[in-house]
């Protein structure tokens, strides 16, 4: 049964007031998002007709900082989808203890099927939808599903524009020419790896005999493959909307070679040629279905939520999750796990790395600093690694799971903050 993002939020909070003594008055602020902002925003499309796309921005919780969390352009995103995404950022900005709040936007688009010159349109009919709420001390954006550098560039510029002054704080995930940070579209596949190692580690697995699936090969799908394959980890499934493909061998394949693939072919294939010259991976084709039910050591859902089901949990063969989407587990998939004894790393903290980066990004346009990819990458190292040892500790501790125990320490540090500022 598919439940909504928000239901399952919610069920995730309750889990987690178990273990924490609330005020009444602090649990109705958490329950609610602080503001929540709609709009119709009209784009002149290029056969001169205006159509109209609902926006939103959702403002979870500020009481740690400025809201902070990115803007969605996805066909099925709605209303409650971006209420629940807005929810989970608030948790994951605590998770790892940086200074913000949560937030998350989108508009309900399919963005492939637009022009370049539409999607600019709407990118900064966005920013001018939403302006008053937005900058780098209230409410900064980045990217999310189907966003990118560019979108957050013309973004950034036309907040630039109606300000009257040069904003680069006031969203981040910029392309670097504009003040993006190095390492950033690579940080929320890296926190991911850092997870997935330190993981590894306490399930005594070794990382050349560690077999991964990874469902989703958009940014944050890739970049784990690449980042696993690279340090030794046995990358043996991968896929994404239309399908994916496994390593017959169980040797693991080249995430390189699946991307050259994908970008000529426009679908995962393990056989990427130049000319008569190719290279191919040992693979069959298997559907996402397929996939999530693979036995491999470590499953990784890195698209989009709910793709772990009731059902579904009690097919997986994994030994452990690692979810670098946003919500895949739904409640009842989570219980089922946990009953079987399957560990699962929770998005708030596998998928940490990118908003984690976000900040540093946003640190070096207020200072004026330029850092290069391999101090921010070294400085995401022990933010991550902390809050996995943290977690992991608190979860053998109390005897939760590692959403629950994620969520306590993040609800702790939510609530001190809220007390701490006065309601
Ligand atoms: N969209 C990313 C996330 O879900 C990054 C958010 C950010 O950098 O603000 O964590």
């Amino acid at each position: 049964m598919a439940s909504d993002p928000f239901s399952n939020a919610m069920a995730q909070l309750a889990q987690a007031l178990k273990f924490l003594e609330i005020e009444p008055q602090i649990l109705e602020i958490l329950k609610k998002p602080q503001r929540i902002l709609e709009a119709e925003i009209p784009v002149k499309m290029d056969n001169g007709i205006t159509k109209n796309f609902s926006a939103y921005r959702v403002q979870y919780n500020d009481a740690r900082g400025p809201f902070k969390g990115g803007i969605r352009f996805h066909p099925h995103t709605d209303l409650v989808e971006v209420k629940a995404l807005a929810f989970w950022m608030a948790i994951k900005c605590a998770v790892v203890d940086i200074p913000f709040g949560g937030g998350k936007g989108g508009v309900t688009v399919d963005p492939k099927k637009l022009s370049s010159r539409e999607l600019e349109a709407l990118s900064r009919g966005w920013v001018r939808a939403f302006f008053e709420y937005l900058g780098p001390q209230k409410d900064v954006p980045a990217p999310d599903v189907y966003t990118n550098p560019t979108i957050m560039g013309w973004m950034t510029d036309e907040f630039s524009k109606l300000a009257g002054k040069w904003r680069p704080a006031a969203f981040t995930g910029k392309p670097e020419d504009m003040g993006g940070s190095a390492g950033r579209t690579e940080a929320t596949g890296h926190g991911g790896y850092l997870v997935v190692d330190a993981l590894a580690e306490k399930l005594k697995l070794e990382k050349n005999k560690t077999t991964v699936a990874v469902q989703g090969f958009g940014n944050v799908g890739y970049y784990i493959a690449k980042k696993l394959h690279d340090a030794g980890f046995c990358v043996v499934a991968v896929s994404d909307s239309q399908g994916g493909i496994l390593d017959k061998r169980n040797h693991g394949m080249d995430p390189e070679n699946i991307m050259h693939a994908k970008k000529a072919k426009g679908l995962i294939d393990g056989c990427y040629c130049v000319g008569t010259v190719c290279d191919c991976e040992n693979y069959q084709k298997i559907s996402n279905a397929e996939l999530l039910e693979l036995e491999v050591d470590i499953l990784i859902p890195a698209a989009l939520e709910n793709v772990i089901t009731l059902e579904v949990a009690k097919k997986i063969k994994a030994k452990a999750i690692v979810e670098m989407a946003n919500g895949p587990t739904t409640p009842e998939a989570d219980e089922i796990l946990k009953a079987r004894q399957i560990p699962v790393v929770p998005d708030v903290l596998a998928n940490a790395g990118g908003v984690t980066v976000s900040y540093f990004e946003w640190l070096q346009n207020n200072r004026d600093e330029v850092w290069t990819a391999e101090e921010v990458l070294a400085k995401l190292k022990p933010i991550i690694e902390n809050a996995f040892e943290k977690i992991w500790a608190m979860s053998q501790a109390k005897k939760v799971g590692l959403r629950t125990a994620a969520f306590v320490l993040a609800l702790t540090r939510i609530i001190e903050a809220i007390k701490t500022r006065g309601f």
